[in-house]
């Protein structure tokens, strides 16, 4: 591209990411400066952040020496003066600016003795074409200081859009909607819409610019998914589990401790219909902490083992995975059924029992880490797999998980803390959607509180109380990834502290942290289980899954710097009792307005599904845990907080499409398909240098 070196060019792609015309053409600019009328200057109002007027020059003075010189032009326009200021580059403005002539001007205005002024205005000679002004808004686009540095500021990224805008032109842009779509929402084209984000005419032409390019991007972004889904409905074999036998009903009549909820009977219905069907299922299941996702993994696990098929349960962490062993094996001890955990730091001789009865198909149910999806295990007859805790597996893992047999397992995604729903059809889109909308009976809400430091004393001695009534404590550090050093520190500090206020041997104390091995970690995370230690101190590690129902006090410290999901996620390993249950959420006596509303929240609900709501609208979508890798939520116009009427919208279309048209192969829906495929690379796009 014409003014764009090899330097510039290399200097876009890392800074800017713009590799392509079409990255160019999608860098959009953040706002508009209206150049499109010539003010009077009698109208002027300070009011108005910027100005535009035309007039003439009647002189121009030096005012002050040296360092406090300034040069101070007046223009006049008929109604009024005005008053131009540099305070630099003043011979230049000295040599080249001519009393008498006509000059357009614009710039910041200011008023000083009210008297309008502009200081460094931009200025040009004035002709007759320029009496309306410009004919665009002028654009100004993110930048940085490398950008800066070689000229790339926030208006000159405009003018090479506007050079590129020059070699295309409307055929370049064929429509990519429906047309019916494109009638019913009165949609302008493509070409319009890329001129008007850019350069509008007017603030409405580029609301109309937005509105399209937003819907574009989330319609098309629906549409891969629902594509998916349904190629998956379509295309993808799974294994049919067509009976219920003796393990499931055995156990369901006689070992399940419990009643099933309505909505955990829901979601088994849902996930016995799938995997009756011969297609491959992909399920998403959502439910809030506590909801009770294992015993569904567990009943569909019986299910495969029914019918001949063996089962993996993979779980982010050795601590939840061993809880998930200790729960399982304890539910299936009077069942003829085989159940072993894998991990990394399980001992090569149980590894190689393990892997051969893997191989050999003796063993039923695995329960392990990452060290399950390992090339070296081998199954006899994989024929499902759950995944908890999604958000820490890659799509990489569930591709190995695929290759684990002729045809891939039904798979079970269960979320750690509920996404909400707008989150997870756009994240998760390519997924059935199960949720557990309802908790077990009898939970308890846990009353949750906001401490300053200052009341550390009394919060110790509410810990003193709760032990002494023979319950058992969290006290959980933050941990922030940057400084690990730092955390470690801080999390020892805490220990020696803790133990001050709890002296052996009347307390016993396990800390957890990352830094142990996973023995160790075993062996302090057992002796708080079977309540040989009162108080657990550790590191976040617990976050997840960890269950000690006569654990009935929480206390999170520097509460302010966990997200709210991940306080809501650590709330949930109390309540799990027929204890009351407190969370108390100790800060720094200084916090910010901010930060104390986002704790507010937490004090206010139990609800995990408004958590997550009100989490994503305080902190958006890129940094709710586990959507950052998918890599599905990075639009470039669209906001899926503030367009989630559009996404509604553009979800529905997208899906109707599909349904009827699954290949798109009706005319109608000719532009669509032609669009995706140049999306999914046929068409190459020049290279921007
Ligand atoms: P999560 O959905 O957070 O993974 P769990 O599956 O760990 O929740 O279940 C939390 C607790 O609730 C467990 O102790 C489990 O035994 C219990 N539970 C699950 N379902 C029910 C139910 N229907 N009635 C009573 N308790 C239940
Ligand atoms: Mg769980």
């Amino acid at each position: 591209m014409k003014g764009v070196g090899p330097l510039k060019g290399a200097l876009l792609k890392k800074e800017a990411n713009i590799f392509t015309f079409k990255d160019l053409l999608e860098y959009y600019p953040f706002r508009h400066i209206d150049k499109t009328r010539v003010d009077k200057i009698a109208d002027l109002s300070p009011a108005s952040e910027y100005a535009q007027v035309a007039g003439r020059l009647s002189r121009f003075e030096i005012i002050g020496e040296k360092r406090a010189k300034r040069l101070v032009a007046y223009l006049k326009d008929g109604s009024g003066e005005i008053e131009l200021t540099w305070f630099q580059g003043i011979n230049w403005v000295e040599k080249t600016l001519r009393p008498g002539d006509l000059y357009l001007v614009f710039g910041k205005l200011s008023f000083f003795m009210n008297k309008a002024q502009i200081v460094h205005p931009e200025i040009e000679i004035f002709t007759p074409e320029k009496s309306g002004g410009k004919k665009f808004l002028e654009p100004i686009y993110p930048s940085t200081e490398k950008l800066k540095a070689r000229g790339l500021t926030g208006r000159a990224v405009g003018k090479l859009t506007f050079s590129l805008l020059q070699l295309l032109s409307q055929k370049d842009f064929p429509e990519n909607l429906p047309e019916s779509v494109v009638v019913q929402y009165r949609f302008i084209t493509r070409w319009e819409a890329f001129c008007s984000i850019h350069f509008p005419a007017s603030d409405e032409m580029y609301t109309h610019a937005v509105r399209r390019l937003k819907f574009e991007e989330l319609f098309f972004a629906q549409l891969r998914l629902s594509m998916l889904r349904s190629t998956r409905h379509r295309f993808s074999k799974g294994w049919v589990f067509d009976k219920v036998g003796t393990l499931f009903n055995t156990f369901y009549n006689q070992y399940l401790p419990f009643q099933l909820t309505n909505a955990q009977k829901r979601v088994l219905k849902e996930i016995r219909k799938d995997t009756g069907t011969g297609k491959q299922m992909n399920r998403l299941l959502q439910g809030d902490v506590g909801s009770g996702k294992t015993i569904v993994a567990l009943l569909s696990m019986l299910l495969a083992a029914d019918n001949g098929f063996q089962s993996v349960i993979m779980a982010p962490t050795e601590i939840l995975a061993q809880q998930h062993f200790i729960g399982i094996f304890e539910l299936l001890k009077e069942l003829p059924i085989s159940v072993r955990l894998l991990t990394g730091s399980t001992i090569t001789k149980q590894r190689k029992e393990i892997l051969s009865a893997c191989e050999q198909g003796t063993l039923s149910i695995l329960i392990g880490t990452h060290a399950v999806i390992e090339d070296k295990v081998l199954f006899k007859n994989l024929g499902f797999a759950v995944i908890d805790e999604q958000h820490k597996f890659g799509v990489a893992q569930r591709a190995k998980l695929w290759k684990k047999n002729t045809l891939p397992p039904h798979v079970l995604v269960m979320t750690a803390t509920p996404i909400p729903r707008t989150l997870a059809l756009t994240a998760y889109g390519d997924l059935d959607y199960s949720v557990i909308d309802e908790l077990p009976p009898g939970r308890k809400v846990i009353e949750t509180i906001h401490q300053f430091e200052n009341k550390r004393p009394q919060v110790m001695d509410f810990i003193k109380k709760e032990i002494s009534k023979g319950r058992q404590v969290y006290i959980v550090y933050p941990l922030i990834e940057e400084s690990a050093t730092l955390d470690f520190e801080n999390l020892m500090k805490g220990f020696e502290e803790v133990k001050s206020f709890f002296p052996e041997p009347k307390y016993w104390i396990s800390m957890v942290h990352g830094r142990q091995k996973g023995d160790q970690k075993q062996t302090n995370m057992q002796r708080f289980v079977t309540g040989d230690t009162q108080i657990m101190v550790s590191t976040t590690v617990i976050e997840v899954g960890v269950n000690v129902p006569n654990a009935s006090v929480m206390v999170i410290e520097s509460a302010e710097k966990f997200g709210l999901s991940q306080l809501h996620q650590l709330r949930g390993r109390v309540g799990r009792g027929s204890e009351k249950s407190f969370c108390i959420l100790l800060t720094g006596n200084k916090i910010t307005q901010d930060g104390r509303e986002r704790l507010k929240i937490l004090c206010a609900t139990n609800d995990g599904f408004k958590v997550a709501e009100k989490d994503l609208e305080l902190r958006g979508p890129g940094d709710i845990e586990g959507t950052r890798q998918s890599g599905l939520l990075n639009f470039k116009i669209a906001n899926i907080i503030q367009d989630r009427a559009m996404l509604e919208v553009a979800k529905n279309i997208a899906t109707q499409i599909v349904e009827i048209d699954p290949d798109l192969n009706l005319a109608e829906n000719l532009h669509v398909k032609e669009y995706l495929q140049i999306q999914n690379g046929k068409t190459v796009w020049s290279k921007i240098s």
